[in-house]
Order: structure tokens, then C-alpha cells, then sequence
């Protein structure tokens, strides 16, 4: 089953969700692909993985026909692999624009992967640009990260008219997988105030499981460590396992 992460606000979350809700799948036995569709890497980075060591990325997956055999890498979180992303993958967004089949591309790549993972995570970056399309193209499920903060559901709108246009011009199957609400401090009336709205706009969308704003989530990185492993007993990290016990559900019933 593949997930894209998308919101094309920045730092919202999406890049610590699909880093730490993977190692949590995986935490549950299930096996696991992140795969790294924004040229900052931080996904990549945030898994332990060198960039500077590496001979190609999802770039080459991209524009230059590399197999995604031979662009994965594993990482040190049992269960957990990697399609890193390095700097020049920001070139694609541009080399792509004029390319055939420029939509479908990682969906191309990504299925003689597909049976060897449970979940395979897509991590986009801050944009609706062509290659947030790709990830929204080869996902079936769409999950939207939304920080507890001011202005939380601008450009929401223009997100879901996107979704929708994939849907109905490229994928069919695209359905959003749900909403999660991160950095919530329970400290802050208008985190409150921006869980209730959003759980007014999306019903039952939005996981229970919500992502407290912690210290400990923002340092895992700078440690190539998921929460689970740079510190369990967070409040964060527990989080993350509740999201990934709902995941597992939603999925389960939706093919049960
Ligand atoms: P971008 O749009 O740039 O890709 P993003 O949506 O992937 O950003 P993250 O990189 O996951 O967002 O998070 C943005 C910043 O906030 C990072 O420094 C991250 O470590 C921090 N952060 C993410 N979630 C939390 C949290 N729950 N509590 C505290 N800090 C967090
Ligand atoms: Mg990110």
C-alpha cells in the first residue's frame, strides 16, 4: 500500500510523519519503504543516511531510468528502507516538465517494489509541483499533515482540488487516508481551537492519534533516529505508534 504525505505548506510535519509512522509500522513487524521525493533530503538525513555517500537517488529514478533495486538503500531501523533523495532531484521538477509519461514515473518505478512492502511511504516537499504529482499518482491513499497553528487550512482547498484532479485524470483509486494533527500543544488555546476546526472540516478523516509538539521529535533527526529509538517513552513517540496501530486498522478494514 502506498501513502503519499503531501501538504504544500512547510513544515507542517510531513517529512517527521513519514519517518517516524514508518519506523513505527515497521516496530510492528511490517516492512516498510520510505521513499524521498523533496530535494532537501530530510528524509533521507533524518533516517541516518549520508548523502554525500551516495551514487544516485530518486533523481536517477526519475529522469535517467535507474531501477528503484538499485536506487534503494537500507538504513539502521530494522524493517526500514530508503529511495534517498539528494540536491539534484530539484532538477527534476524542471527536466520532467516536458518528458513523456512525466506524471507516472515513480508509479512506473515504484511497482516491481510493490510486493516486497507493506507499507511504502512517500515524502513530498513543500509544493503541488510535478513531482508532488508523481507521489500523488503512484499512492492509493493520501495522508495530509496539519500543523496546529495559525492559518492551518490555508491552501487546504487548493490541495484537495489537486487530489481530485489526479483522481480523475490519473488515478482513480486515490482516496485520502486521513488527516494528522501535529505539533498540538495542549498549553495553547489555539492549538484547540485549530483541532476543533479541522475535525468540523474533516470528520471522521482526522486519526484520534494527534502529534504533541515535543523537543525530542525535532532532535531524532540530528541523530539519523526515529523517535522510537532516540527516545521511546516520548509523548511524541507514542503518538506516532498510536498513528501507526490506526493506519494498520483503517487499512485492514478498507481490504477485509
Ligand atoms: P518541509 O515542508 O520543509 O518538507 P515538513 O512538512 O516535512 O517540512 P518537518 O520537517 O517534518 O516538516 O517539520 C518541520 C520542523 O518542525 C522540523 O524541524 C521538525 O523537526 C520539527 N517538528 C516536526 N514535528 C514536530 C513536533 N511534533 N514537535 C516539535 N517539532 C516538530
Ligand atoms: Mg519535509
Amino acid at each position: 500500500m502506498i501513502y503519499a504525505v503531501v501538504n504544500q505548506k512547510g513544515g507542517v510535519g510531513k517529512t517527521t510523519t513519514a519517518v517516524n509512522l514508518g519506523a513505527a509500522l515497521a516496530e510492528r513487524g511490517k516492512r516498510v519503504l520510505i521513499v524521498d521525493m523533496d530535494a532537501q533530503g530530510n528524509a533521507t538525513t533524518g533516517l541516518g543516511v549520508d548523502r554525500q555517500g551516495l551514487e544516485i537517488c530518486t533523481y536517477s529514478l526519475l529522469t535517467m531510468g535507474a531501477t528503484a533495486h538499485e536506487v534503494r538503500v537500507g538504513t539502521d531501523t530494522a524493517g526500514v528502507d530508503l529511495l534517498p533523495a539528494r540536491m539534484e532531484l530539484a532538477a527534476a521538477e524542471v527536466e520532467l516538465a516536458s518528458a513523456m509519461a512525466r506524471e507516472v514515473r515513480l508509479r512506473t518505478a515504484l511497482d516491481p517494489l510493490m510486493q516486497e512492502y507493506d507499507y511504502i511511504l512517500v515524502d513530498s516537499a513543500p509544493s503541488l509541483g510535478l513531482l508532488t504529482i508523481n507521489s500523488l499518482t503512484a499512492s492509493k491513499h493520501v495522508l495530509i499533515p496539519i500543523q496546529c497553528e495559525y492559518y492551518a487550512l490555508e491552501g487546504l482547498s487548493q490541495l484537495l482540488r489537486i487530489i481530485e484532479m489526479v483522481k480523475q485524470n490519473l488515478n482513480p483509486a486515490l482516496e485520502i487516508a486521513g488527516v494528522l494533527l501535529t505539533m498540538y500543544d495542549r498549553r495553547v488555546r489555539l492549538s484547540e481551537d485549530v483541532a476543533s476546526e479541522v475535525r468540523q472540516h474533516f470528520g471522521p478523516a482526522v486519526f484520534d492519534a494527534v502529534v504533541p509538539r515535543s523537543v525530542r521529535l525535532s532532535e531524532a533527526p540530528s541523530y539519523g533516529k526515529p523517535i522510537g529509538e532516540y527516545a521511546p517513552d516520548n509523548r511524541g513517540a507514542e503518538a506516532y505508534r498510536k498513528l501507526a496501530e490506526e493506519v494498520m486498522a483503517r487499512a485492514e478494514s478498507r481490504t477485509g
